[in-house]
């Protein structure tokens, strides 16, 4: 007879589904309903202490310990803006450090800037919230005595990049390592649990440090998880994976998650010369394909696609330029969003002037496309698209994980 096959190995407990939680239960010679719960504590209730899961019977709690429930970050430091942007640099046991970002909507429900189509308007759009602009502004709770701040978090899916974007400051040192599932999902709870009252984390963003779908299975895990309504319960449409533009890996994300989740891509130039010389990627996955792989994208109904382009005076902010990306897009249901390039230490690039993004602006707006021009959020804490950085900073004290 064969022997029988060993069980699978589970995943992480912070990255269990219900039913693998139910598999590691009965395992441990505990009743499955137990499963819900743990798995409320740590995705509902952002407690990821055994010892904290006050409900459990000791032996459970001690049992889960020993399954490896526990903390995988912690946070090293808050960096706080003028504009109520948080940094937040946390450090996982290996001694690796990554960045997230909080960053809540600019000035309560419905308070993000709708761009009308008036290029001289003030540049307002989404540094954050690359969906909200979407929202019917109605949806806020017409019951709540609280006004709630909608926030968004920006998370990271490496340390470092490899993917080298000469503009970008995560790739300045290549890729240290891929972060697990754990410990993507892990920088959400975390930022859940630091949120200031009347806060609400409505959106997250993969547009951290690192490349999303060069760790596809972490993210793909993470993302499931974001999405589960027993769980963090975000709606599919406000988690957003930003990719430089991996396209087998566009097409296995719109395969997996069936187009639901929101897709960005890092375009940045319009032709091959001048998209390589940005970003080496571009040399494995030229214009072509990629802008195949975005019109096959099994894109729902009325949704879009975001399109990042990064303006670097000089380089991809001519009025051609602008005349080139709307012939790219034709056909494609998209909005854009124009990033002034962020300075970073290790270059010489540098962003238009203001008259020069507003002017590539009205070319997509002439040509009928939303597109918006990115605030920027929270770079006086360097927190800002491209600003995040390996280069950590001192230690500071350190802040527990669990909320107190
Ligand atoms: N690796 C993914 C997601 C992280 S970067 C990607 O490249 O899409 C998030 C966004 O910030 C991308 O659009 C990226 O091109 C942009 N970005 C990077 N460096 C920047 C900089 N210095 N200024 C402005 N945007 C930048
Ligand atoms: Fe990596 Fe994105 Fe930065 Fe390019 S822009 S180096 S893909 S993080």
């Amino acid at each position: 007879m064969d022997p029988t096959p060993a069980p699978a190995p589970l995943p992480h407990p912070l990255v269990r589904l219900p039913a693998e939680w139910r598999d590691a239960l009965v395992r441990l010679g505990e009743r499955p309903f137990r499963a819900q719960q743990v798995f409320q504590w740590i995705h509902r209730r952002d407690v990821v202490d055994a010892a904290d899961m006050t409900d459990l019977p000791a032996p459970l709690r001690l049992k889960l310990r020993d399954e490896g429930l526990a903390p995988v970050l912690e946070t090293e430091l808050v960096r706080r803006s003028s504009d109520g942007t948080r940094k937040l640099l946390v450090r996982f046991p290996d001694g690796a450090t990554v960045e997230t970002v909080l960053i809540p909507a600019v000035s309560g429900p419905g308070a993000l800037g709708r761009v009308t189509g008036d290029a001289g308007q003030e540049l307002d759009a989404d540094a954050a919230s690359v969906d909200d602009l979407d929202e019917p502004e109605a949806e806020a709770d017409p019951g709540a005595t609280v006004a709630t701040t909608r926030v968004t978090q920006c998370i990271s899916t490496q340390v470092g990049c490899a993917m080298g974007c000469v503009f970008c400051a995560s790739g300045v040192a290549g890729l240290k390592r891929h972060l697990g599932p754990e410990e993507i999902v892990g920088q959400v709870l975390l930022g859940r649990s630091l949120l200031d009252e009347g806060e609400q984390l409505r959106n997250v963003v993969l547009m951290g440090m690192g490349e999303p779908l060069h760790n596809y299975e972490a993210t793909a895990r993470a993302l499931k998880l974001l999405i589960l309504p027993d769980g963090i319960n975000l709606s599919s449409r406000r988690v957003t994976v930003s990719t430089s533009g991996l396209v087998p890996e566009i097409d296995r994300l719109g395969r997996d998650f069936a187009g639901q989740v929101t897709l960005a891509i890092s375009l940045h130039a319009t032709t091959d010369a001048q998209r390589s010389a940005l970003m080496p990627i571009n040399k494995k996955h030229p214009l072509a394909e990629l802008m195949a792989a975005l019109r096959r994208y099994p894109l729902p109904k009325r949704r879009r696609i975001t399109i990042e382009y990064t303006l670097v005076a000089g380089q991809n902010d001519a009025h051609e330029d602008a005349k080139r990306l709307v012939g790219l897009l034709r056909g494609i249901p998209v909005k854009v969003n124009l990033i002034p390039m962020n300075p970073i230490q290790t270059s010489t690039l540098e962003p238009p002037r203001g008259p020069r993004v507003l002017e590539f602006q009205r070319v997509l707006l002439d040509a009928g496309y939303s597109c918006f021009i990115r605030r920027r959020r929270g770079d006086d804490v360097d927190a800002a698209c491209g600003q995040l950085a390996l280069l950590g900073a001192k230690p500071r004290p350190k802040i527990p994980f669990a909320k107190e």
